[in-house]
């Protein structure tokens, strides 16, 4: 079979006339013979279906793309594996000599192997080639559905990564799995390793969102490679279905989620979909860490999607952003109307039909609002409406783009996050460390990184709603910008302290390798 060899060779395909120079080759990741230290560096292996700056679809990129790094400066020998895709910066990659043979149901799959550098690091990260699967307009499927072959897709992925570790010659200590499509990671460690040297990896599984499990038909079991005997109430089988995140829950040496309190929240029947049973089962092996932000892509002090700077101590920066911010919305350029921004995927988990009945009302009070966001179709048609009739105070951008997404967090006073659940949720921290007082349902991460204004004392970061009703939404928005007209100082005070959190991966990190470490003892003891 032949093998990846770590030492990279240029990309096949000459670069663009246009393209950088050739990067210098991936430096070797760090090895215990090189360290000073007296214990060998742990060493991760972490799997992803999408990573920043490479492939974003939602948060999970973010955390892939920024945990790695964070993990790495705490000295930790880390490396990345995701799946290479359409659209990500293939000629930039250095393309590893042979290939890795993956095993299929239908054969082997000879992938390529391309690798890059987090931005900023010497994190690899890993990119399986594998065009048949990959090379496609979408990740996961268009907005209308995913891709029929999405088993089969990400069982290489899963599959695949393992034959990555092989092929450098990695042992990895913990192999830290995220999210569905990488939720066979664990059986095959317990399964098809079984006996073999990474037999003795521990796995985590992270769950970044509980409503996508990877449910297929129970008759694709075949494509897993995995004997039928596994599709069973306690490993695969669930409600009659084929359930990945289930067999991951149970094969995985213990499982974390992105907040204290959405860990919480997953082992109750409103929120576990169908699995807080085995979740409540497993409580002990369950930990929350809440995600941390990418303190340098979003930073107001130095985000070069703004018009100008800012920071807690001078927000000048900030009253020409959000003028910016008005005159890119075509709004009347006023520095004393309240704008409120939104951006997230227009889901039902986002609660934007909730707010699509709370808008007229709110439509009614002297405010702007600028909504950036993709999704739902009826949503992006209602907002389109709204936008088309009410131009003079509520636009709405119904595409990705970041760079906006970066100047409605600066140019906006407020931020809307009625989520219905919210693993954690990113938006909220970056408009924290913006400026932009957050508007939330008390659920999830929002619960963990918010806290509510109180009039007394003008303690909070942001205002807090329990009941996920269009009355209780817009009489927040309305307790808002009251406060905004009536209390200026008072949205000072949070302003600053809202700033002044801390959300950067350093602690996040220590967590993870705190659980790292049980992790290992855990499967050692195993
Ligand atoms: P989720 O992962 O559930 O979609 P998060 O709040 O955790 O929600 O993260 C969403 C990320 O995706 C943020 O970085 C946000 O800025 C970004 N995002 C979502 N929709 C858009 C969009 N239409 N344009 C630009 N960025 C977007």
């Amino acid at each position: 079979m032949p093998r990846a060899k770590t030492k990279p060779r240029k990309a096949a395909t000459p670069p663009p006339a246009d393209a950088p120079p050739a990067k210098a080759p991936v430096a070797p990741a760090p090895s215990a013979t090189a360290s000073v230290e007296t214990t060998a560096p742990l060493k991760v292996l972490f799997v992803a279906s999408e990573c920043a700056p490479f492939a974003k679809t939602g948060g999970l990129a973010d955390v892939a793309g920024a945990l790695p790094k964070a993990l790495r400066a705490r000295g930790i020998d880390v490396r990345v594996v995701m799946p290479l895709y359409a659209g990500m910066p293939w000629s930039e990659l250095e393309v590893l000599d042979g290939s890795v043979s993956v095993p299929m149901w239908w054969g082997n799959a000879h992938a390529r192997v391309r690798v890059g550098k987090l931005p900023g690091s010497d994190v690899p990260v890993y990119c399986l080639e594998y065009n048949r699967y990959f090379d496609r307009p979408y990740l996961y499927g268009t907005p209308a559905e995913g891709y029929p072959d999405n088993l089969e897709r990400f069982t290489f992925l899963s599959r695949g990564s393992l034959e990555v570790c092989k092929a450098l010659g990695f042992q990895p200590d913990v192999i830290h799995c995220n999210d569905w499509q990488t939720a066979l990671v664990p059986v095959y460690v317990n399964t098809v390793e079984w006996g073999k040297p990474l037999h003795g990896a521990a796995t985590i599984y992270s769950i970044h969102n509980l409503a996508y499990q990877g449910v297929f038909d129970g008759g694709g079991m075949f494509i897993t490679g995995l004997g039928r005997e596994h599709y069973n109430a306690t490993e695969f089988e669930h409600f009659g279905a084929l359930n990945v995140t289930k067999a991951a829950l149970r094969h995985s040496t213990l499982l974390s989620t992105v907040s204290p309190t959405y860990a919480r929240e997953i082992q109750t029947p409103e929120y576990g979909n169908g699995l807080d049973g085995l979740l409540a089962e497993r409580r002990g092996d369950l930990a929350g860490i809440l995600n941390g932000i990418d303190v340098d892509e979003w930073n107001p002090a130095a985000d070069r999607h703004l018009p100008a700077a800012f920071d807690v101590e001078n927000l000048r920066g900030k009253a020409t952003c959000k003028a910016a911010l008005q005159k890119e919305a075509g709004f009347a350029v006023r520095p004393d109307v309240p704008v409120f921004g939104i951006v997230g995927r227009l889901t039902p988990q986002k609660g934007f039909d909730v707010l699509a009945h709370a808008l007229d009302r709110v439509l009614g009070w002297d405010v702007q609002i600028v909504l950036l966001g993709t999704g739902d179709d009826d949503a992006q048609r209602f907002f389109a409406y709204v936008d088309a009739h009410r131009g003079d105070r509520f636009r709405a951008w119904l595409r990705f783009d970041n760079g906006r997404a970066h100047r409605i967090e600066a140019g906006a006073d407020f931020f809307l996050m009625p989520s219905r659940f919210e693993p954690c949720g990113l938006n909220q921290m970056y408009s924290l460390r913006y400026g932009t007082l957050p508007i939330v349902r008390a659920t999830g991460g929002l619960v963990d990184t918010v806290s509510s204004y109180d009039e007394t004392t003008a303690e909070g970061t942001g205002f807090v709603f329990a009941d996920l009703h269009p009355e209780a939404l817009a009489n927040t928005i309305g307790w808002a910008v009251s406060t905004w007209f009536d209390r200026p100082r008072d949205i000072q005070t949070m302003r600053a302290r809202a700033m002044r959190q801390d959300f950067s991966w350093g602690r996040a990190a220590r967590q993870y390798e705190d659980l790292y470490h049980r992790a290992v003892k855990a499967r050692r003891g195993h």
